[in-house]
């Protein structure tokens, strides 16, 4: 599919992350007006859904008392039918081919992205963090564990933990250095900051329509079932989790901040960069056999060390690498009865290359700790240092056209200094 031409020339540039055919939500407030607010970007403008509802522009109250929500669930909740209608009425406004008077009452709801905070876009009740990539699988059982060989569960199915939602934040939120228990070697524990603070670079599918309590989801409905995608840096803790996460799994070296980029790209726009997973190395159970879609779409890890002004690339992978779907991850989920509502999340786990410049984070950049990264500032990370800001960035490459996400951004901030009955750390 070529580039869909809009009147707002600012979407018609190849590099615009915002064209006429992505129009992601997102939820964002402006400096002329209270509230949260439903919105979409289109090139450099957000599009203001909730003022657009009042003009009766989309012929349904139910779609404009749900842009009037400060979080997409409600739109969500009117199901794929609705999203793909709304889709396409403001494709067909923004168009080159949009009437005079629809550039008008559009017009009128456009705000420069410069001027908008952006914010959550859910509601989320659900966040669980998978494993699916299958080079991060490898490189951490050679790291953290010593082994050549993968998890004996891991060809069988997506594992993951349950995260929490409580942690979940926006693009820009400062990110804490966490205090926590760490242990090395036969040393007795101790507790203090993090000193292995590091990122995962992944992706987050969104369910946009949940399913019911002990009812599995089958799997030629669970595609369906996906709204659409975020980017999704899952920090870690790697001491505090290398000392928690057995038997159990990740607890608290993953519950102090997971960031989310603001917008969330529908599967539609995504539909021209969709492939098949690759055929699994191991057959499947039938409930996980043969469905679900990954895409071609580019990550970048960009690093600013503390101190300094430049944006460095440090990794760049593709979503295209994980050995697990989110349709399949989505299944697995329910497969057992849980629940799934609309509005949560589903982190693809760390998405790796094969490739070391491809390893989506500084564990497996740094190898453990053991070959620092020379990065061209003349600084050294193997994990990050306080004042250093990260950015994951997605883009898919169209004919003429980049579909973005935004940034995921996040600068590390100093751990608390005094917690508890007066510990105090210098
Ligand atoms: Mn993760």
């Amino acid at each position: 599919m070529p580039l869909m031409k809009s009147w707002i020339d600012s979407a018609n540039f190849a590099d615009c992350p915002f064209p006429l055919n992505n129009l992601p939500f997102g939820i964002m407030s402006r400096k002329d007006r209270d509230g949260r607010r439903c919105a979409v970007a289109i090139g450099d403008h957000a599009l203001d859904l909730a003022s657009l509802g009042e003009t009766g522009f989309f012929g349904s109250q139910d779609v404009a008392s749900a842009f009037t929500e400060e979080v997409l669930n409600g739109f969500l909740k009117l199901g794929r039918p609705v999203w793909l209608t709304v889709r396409k009425q403001l494709q067909d406004a923004l168009s080159a081919d949009a009437s005079d008077m629809l550039r008008q009452t559009l017009g009128e709801c456009l705000v420069p992205l410069g001027d908008v905070t952006m914010h959550l876009p859910l509601n989320i009740t659900g966040y669980s963090d998978f494993f699916a990539g299958y080079h991060h699988a490898v490189n951490t059982g050679k790291i953290i564990r010593g082994t050549e060989s993968l998890p004996p569960n891991w060809l069988h199915m997506p594992i993951a933990y349950n995260g929490r939602t409580s942690t979940i934040v926006t693009s820009g939120t400062p990110v804490r250095r966490p205090l926590g228990q760490t242990r090395t070697g036969e040393e007795a524990p101790r507790f203090q900051p993090c000193q292995t603070l590091d990122f995962e670079l992944e992706m987050a599918a969104v369910v946009g329509r949940g399913s019911e309590l002990g009812e599995p989801i089958a799997p030629e409905d669970a595609e369906d079932m996906i709204f659409g995608y975020t980017l999704l840096n899952d920090w870690s803790a790697r001491d505090i989790q290398r000392w928690e996460y057995q038997p159990l799994g990740p607890f608290l070296g993953k519950a102090f901040a997971t960031t989310m980029s603001p917008w969330i790209v529908m599967k539609e726009a995504l539909e021209p960069f969709r492939r098949d997973v690759d055929p699994p190395k191991s057959p499947l159970l039938p409930y996980l056999a043969g469905y679900g879609s990954v895409y071609d779409i580019e990550l970048a890890v960009d690093l600013k060390p503390s101190g300094r002004d430049q944006y460095e690339t440090i990794a760049t992978s593709n979503h295209k690498y994980l050995y697990y779907s989110a349709a399949q991850a989505l299944v697995h989920h329910a497969i057992g009865g849980c629940r799934m509502d609309e509005g949560d999340i589903l982190g693809s786990g760390t998405i790796s290359g094969p490739r070391p410049e491809q390893y989506g984070s500084l564990l497996e950049l740094s190898w453990g700790g053991t070959k620092p990264l020379k990065l061209s500032s003349g600084d050294e990370r193997s994990y990050l240092e306080d004042g250093d800001s990260l950015v994951l960035t997605g883009n898919a490459k169209g004919d003429g056209y980049t579909i973005g996400f935004g940034t995921c951004e996040g600068t590390i901030m100093p751990s608390p200094q005094s917690v508890g009955r007066s510990v105090h750390w210098s």
